[in-house]
């Protein structure tokens, strides 16, 4: 039979995926996150970054950037080392871009984590120095984590041109970086190579506060370096983050959402 164009993505297919740890898992075996997220002008990123990972089921976090001090007050169970990612020590994935900044030293950190064998996130500024032919010739998975305007920006069209035409947006720019692309939206959408499109059905306007973009790439990060692939991480990502925000206080923070991932995760299991 043809595949489906899409699929809207079940409860029990991410029952299914949830990374559970087993009496043989170690902080190692679980995954680690590394995650260059924040700058000294945008701290807060680095912190809701670190706070998804963690929240994400992650054995350790580890940060390189500008904002340590910061995500060790928030979260001192965070490994830190220098600013710069080759420094950070052994990972199973990396989260790079939210409050990163436009400069030079966030373009070397995103250079730095692309050649790491692992799987990359890469969102928010961190997909303005993406290079296709560098991000194709990668050997480990990348998943790139756009809003309409990032995506018309790495596809070069007017934003309103990726609203109205969201499903081939996201499957252009999934052929065209050869990666796993997940489009943020009303409705998420998670396209990788010739598969059905995910939709993701969680969630809600309330996650249209400052913030929850990083928290959503900490978690997916996160279930990356558990071992799930990219679109699965994906896709896990985007369910529990929708369902941790209806779980949330409303309105609900950023950091609310994060904090609501640990009954999210009941509410699927
Ligand atoms: P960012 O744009 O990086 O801050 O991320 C915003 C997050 O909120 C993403 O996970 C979006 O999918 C989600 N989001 C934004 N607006 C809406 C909406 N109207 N309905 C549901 N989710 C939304
Ligand atoms: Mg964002």
């Amino acid at each position: 039979p043809p595949q489906p164009d899409l699929l809207a993505l079940q409860h029990s297919d991410v029952a299914r995926l949830l990374p559970l740890p087993s009496p043989e898992s170690d902080k190692y075996r679980r995954g680690v996150v590394g995650v260059a997220a924040g700058s000294a002008r945008y701290p807060g990123a680095a912190v809701l970054a670190v706070g998804g990972a963690l929240r994400g089921g992650a054995g350790a976090v580890r940060y390189a950037g500008h904002a340590a001090e910061g995500v060790v007050a928030a979260h001192p169970e965070t490994l830190v080392s220098g600013g710069a990612p080759r420094e950070a020590g052994r990972v199973q994935s990396w989260v790079v871009g939210p409050g990163l900044g436009t400069g030079a030293e966030a373009e070397r950190a995103v250079a730095q984590v692309l050649e790491a064998d692992v799987p990359v996130l890469v969102d928010a500024d961190g997909l303005r120095f993406l290079d296709p032919g560098q991000v194709r010739a990668r050997r480990a998975p990348t998943l790139l984590t756009p809003h309409a305007g990032e995506a018309a920006a790495l596809l070069d069209v007017a934003r309103e041109a990726v609203e109205s035409e969201r499903l081939v947006s996201v499957r252009e720019l999934a052929r065209r970086y050869g990666a796993t692309v997940l489009l943020k939206g009303s409705t998420t959408l998670v396209a990788s190579g010739g598969r059905p499109v995910r939709v993701n059905p969680t969630g809600t306007g309330w996650l249209a506060t400052a913030g929850s973009g990083d928290v959503l790439s900490g978690l997916a990060g996160s279930l990356l370096a558990a071992g799930l692939d990219a679109l699965d991480a994906a896709s896990v990502g985007a369910y529990l983050h929708g369902l941790a925000a209806r779980l949330a206080p409303e309105p609900c923070t950023a950091v609310e959402v994060a904090a609501a991932l640990p009954s999210a995760w009941q509410q699927v299991r």
